[in-house]
């Protein structure tokens, strides 16, 4: 066996090793940066070099373009990816994100988490992204459907209910997963309501998806304070991101955990109360403005300021890349609970670790979103439905069992949670790939 070459270091890890990442300072290409842990991982299994060339290769990767008549007559052309990372475990699972940062680099890493995740927290799904290149805020909703419609219809032969199941995520929403179910379902021609999860509750969605990556990103913060010695009522959480994942964390944190919410941001503004801002009427003012900004119950921050606010848990949930070498020195959490993915940079990782901050990583601490998702699909198979408790119940064992057993092995390994997340979820597809062996 040839272990893996540590020398692959010094070569890029991308798609396109030509085109040299020119990104803000403190940032990385994504597929390098989820290739980069990937290969630390291997390096610490004492993986083979073959082992991790089948690991860090992608099964599929699907381009399409999809032009669409605007509001105002024109054709606008756009480009959308579905990328199949690794299905040896079950069929493709991932969110679709809309947005002007969409490539396929991106699209990629997401799409290899997304295997890794599946493993942590042993769901029978492979690892899957799409997404499309648009501004979603600068469209009308009409153009959303019909980019929505184009973009189905042109991924239609790579998706469905066994093959590869797509889900919301950055700027999609359970309309757009309406809309992609009844175009794939035109084309079949009958109702398949399990090609999509995230879908509304009157289309065969679940109980308890909307708010489940953020339920699954409490549970294992609850843990981890318990873990730490931190009480979780009256404990601080400052979140980025006011979308799906950040305001139901925000309003479950406040509810069900008493919880002070100190601070909030998104794309437009961040808040600071030390009192503890109204989750609620936030939610509410967000809903009529499409942002936090303007909220009067807080006082306005910085973006920076936001990041190094002293609190028990900081929560990511905006984008990748948001804590990076640049301001890892100044957070002051105890614990950073990653909501979003790709949040930390790995440089930024090892500086956090440094300071004894405790990085619960995107691939544990997100993954309640694919896991609801994964009752949403048994749901829409058999067509029988469960209770929002029963949901929540199984939400919190899964959870709660793949926290622990990272820890475990973290405490075993004398490694941080996302090496140790990593190894679990490494290990698995290994493992599975040397059981099913080479085809033919
Ligand atoms: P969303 O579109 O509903 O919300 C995103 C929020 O982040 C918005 O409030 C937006 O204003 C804010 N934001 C965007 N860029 C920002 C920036 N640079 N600085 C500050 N705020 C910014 O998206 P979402 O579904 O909540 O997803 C958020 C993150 O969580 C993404 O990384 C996504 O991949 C990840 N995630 C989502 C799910 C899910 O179920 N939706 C599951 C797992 C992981």
């Amino acid at each position: 066996m040839t272990p893996v070459n540590s020398a692959i270091r010094s070569s890029r890890l991308t798609h396109d090793p030509g085109s040299g990442w020119q990104g803000p300072p403190g940032t990385f290409d994504l597929l390098e940066m989820a290739n980069l842990q990937l290969l630390e991982v291997c390096e610490r299994m004492n993986l083979s070099q073959d082992s991790f060339n089948m690991l860090r290769r992608f099964e599929r990767v699907f381009a399409v373009t999809i032009p669409i008549r605007m509001d105002n007559g024109h054709i606008e052309i756009f480009d959308g990816y579905r990328v199949l990372h690794n299905t040896l475990r079950g069929p493709g699972k991932g969110g679709i994100r809309y947005s002007p940062d969409v490539n396929v680099n991106e699209v990629s890493a997401l799409a290899m988490w997304m295997t890794w995740k599946c493993a942590v927290v042993d769901i029978p799904f492979g690892g899957a992204k799409g997404g499309v290149r648009c501004d979603p805020k600068k469209m009308s909703r009409n153009e959303i459907e019909q980019l929505t419609r184009r973009f189905t219809f042109e991924i239609s032969p790579v998706i469905g209910p066994t093959q590869d199941i797509p889900a919301p995520d950055m700027n999609t929403n359970e309309q757009v997963m309406a809309w992609m179910m009844d175009t794939y379902s035109m084309g079949a021609g009958r109702t398949v309501l399990g090609v999509v999860t995230g879908k509304p509750l009157t289309l065969g969605g679940s109980q308890g998806r909307r708010q489940a990556t953020a339920r699954g990103c409490l549970f294992v913060a609850a843990e981890a304070m318990e873990k730490l010695g931190i009480k979780t009522r009256g404990a601080s959480i400052v979140i980025q991101g006011f979308g799906n994942v950040g305001m139901h964390a925000a309003l479950l944190a406040a509810s069900e955990y008493g919880m002070k919410v100190i601070g909030i941001g998104d794309y437009r503004e961040s808040l600071y109360n030390a009192k503890g801002i109204d989750v609620e009427r936030l939610a509410v003012h967000a809903a009529e403005h499409g942002t936090i900004a303007g909220f009067a119950g807080a006082e306005i921050i910085t973006a920076d300021q936001l990041l190094a606010l002293e609190c028990d848990v900081l929560l990511p949930a905006a984008t990748a890349e948001q804590i990076t070498r640049m301001n890892a020195p100044a957070v002051r959490a105890k614990i950073v609970c990653e909501g979003a993915n790709g949040p930390t940079t790995p440089e930024a990782d090892k500086i956090l670790a440094d300071r004894g901050i405790l990085v619960l990583p995107d691939i544990l601490a997100n993954a309640g979103g694919v896991t609801v998702s994964y009752f949403e699909w048994v749901q829409d198979l058999q067509s029988f439905f469960w209770s929002e408790e029963h949901i929540n119940a199984q939400l919190k064992t899964i959870m709660t069992k793949a926290f622990r057993r990272v820890w475990d092995l973290a405490q075993k390994e004398k490694c941080d949670m996302r090496t140790a997340a990593m190894l679990l979820g490494v290990k698995t597809i290994a493992t599975a790939s040397e059981l099913r062996g080479l085809y033919p």
